[in-house]
């Protein structure tokens, strides 16, 4: 069973909020559109798992996606967890494609991709390894009686795996995609039952309870200022930014098409691009390009936003979890 469900990563919608709004001739273009590559990868690497995930009878396994947790100084994320009754298994998922070759001396993973360029990385086995450490302290502190094991998961099956002989022992933590579920069954093996579903569905609360979302404050990140973001509504259709508002309704200048709820995207990128703060009603109408004080905050009382503070004082806040929002337009590059 999906305890946290897998959602797109704050940085991927933020990244590609930025991309939409940039100017064309910005010179920070290029370097966003490199991160959102890799990072759509990486997704994609995650999302690949859930095909062999949706195999497991539902019942026996508890599964959290983007769980990122604090061991009170810093966070630590995880991929995949998969709880059971016996143990719990963290996945730590990797998407590289060509030749991949773990280097004990240097403690490195080289990659050399099919267009045969080499590139290196951390060693994924010490990174999950690191999480797992952590997690055992946090299992310990709440008195969890479970053992937690780690995989890596590389999501493409053709890509080559490769060590140095005397080194192969520590390869057996990673798996291609799809051998996982069976390596599942092994480690199911080597263990018996420890707790019970109901302590299972006290974890999962507990857990669910101390997940914190990850932030990105993405401006500040590419030290682009606020003034540099295009404003206004972008056309659904055309993505041109020439949508006026006439009679509740959202008229695009230059493809002509009609549209109510344009609006929504816009307050939204506004949200994502200031680093998901409250914005008062004269910050969205600027951004929006509304003349009208009373037509935006007709717009903003449709969205039902949560807010605080009254009056002149009153500040509108992002929507819960506003990054599950299916109709937020992501254009995935
Ligand atoms: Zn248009």
């Amino acid at each position: 069973m999906i305890v946290k469900k897998r959602t797109i990563p704050i940085k991927i919608l933020k990244n590609n909020a930025l991309l939409r709004r940039l100017p064309n001739n910005s010179s920070k273009i290029p370097e966003i559109m490199s991160d959102l590559a890799k990072r759509m990868a990486g997704y994609r690497g995650e999302q690949a798992l859930d095909f062999h995930l949706s195999k497991l009878p539902e019942k026996d396994y508890h599964i959290f996606h983007g769980l990122r947790l604090t061991n009170g100084i810093y966070f630590f994320q995880i991929d995949t967890l998969i709880l059971t009754t016996r143990y719990a298994l963290i996945l730590e998922i990797k998407n590289y494609a060509g030749v991949l070759y773990f280097d004990p001396v240097c403690n490195q993973l080289i990659q050399t991709n099919p267009a045969g360029e080499e590139k290196g990385y951390a060693n994924p086995i010490e990174q999950a390894n690191q999480q797992l450490q952590e997690l055992k302290k946090w299992v310990n502190k709440r008195n969890i009686p479970l053992p937690i094991e780690f995989l890596v998961v590389i999501s493409k099956p053709s890509t080559i795996i490769k060590t140095t002989p005397n080194y192969t022992r520590i390869l057996q933590r990673v798996k291609h995609v799809q051998y996982l579920n069976s390596e599942i069954e092994k480690i199911n093996q080597s263990y018996k039952e420890l707790i019970d579903t109901k302590e299972i569905k006290r974890i999962s609360h507990q857990l669910n309870k101390e997940h914190q979302p990850e932030t990105f404050d993405v401006l500040n990140y590419y030290k682009i200022p606020f003034n540099e973001v295009k404003t206004g509504v972008i056309c659904p259709s055309c993505h041109s930014l020439s949508m006026k508002r006439q009679y509740a309704t959202w008229y695009c200048q230059t493809c002509k098409i009609a549209n109510r709820d344009a609006h929504y995207q816009a307050v939204i990128d506004l949200f994502l691009l200031n680093n998901d703060q409250p914005v008062s009603n004269h910050e969205i109408r600027q951004f929006l390009g509304l003349a009208s004080r009373t037509t935006s905050l007709k717009i903003l009382l449709s969205l039902n936003l949560p807010h605080t503070g009254t009056g002149k004082g009153r500040r509108y806040l992002p929507p819960p979890r506003y990054q599950d929002i299916p109709h937020i337009d992501i254009q995935l590059y």
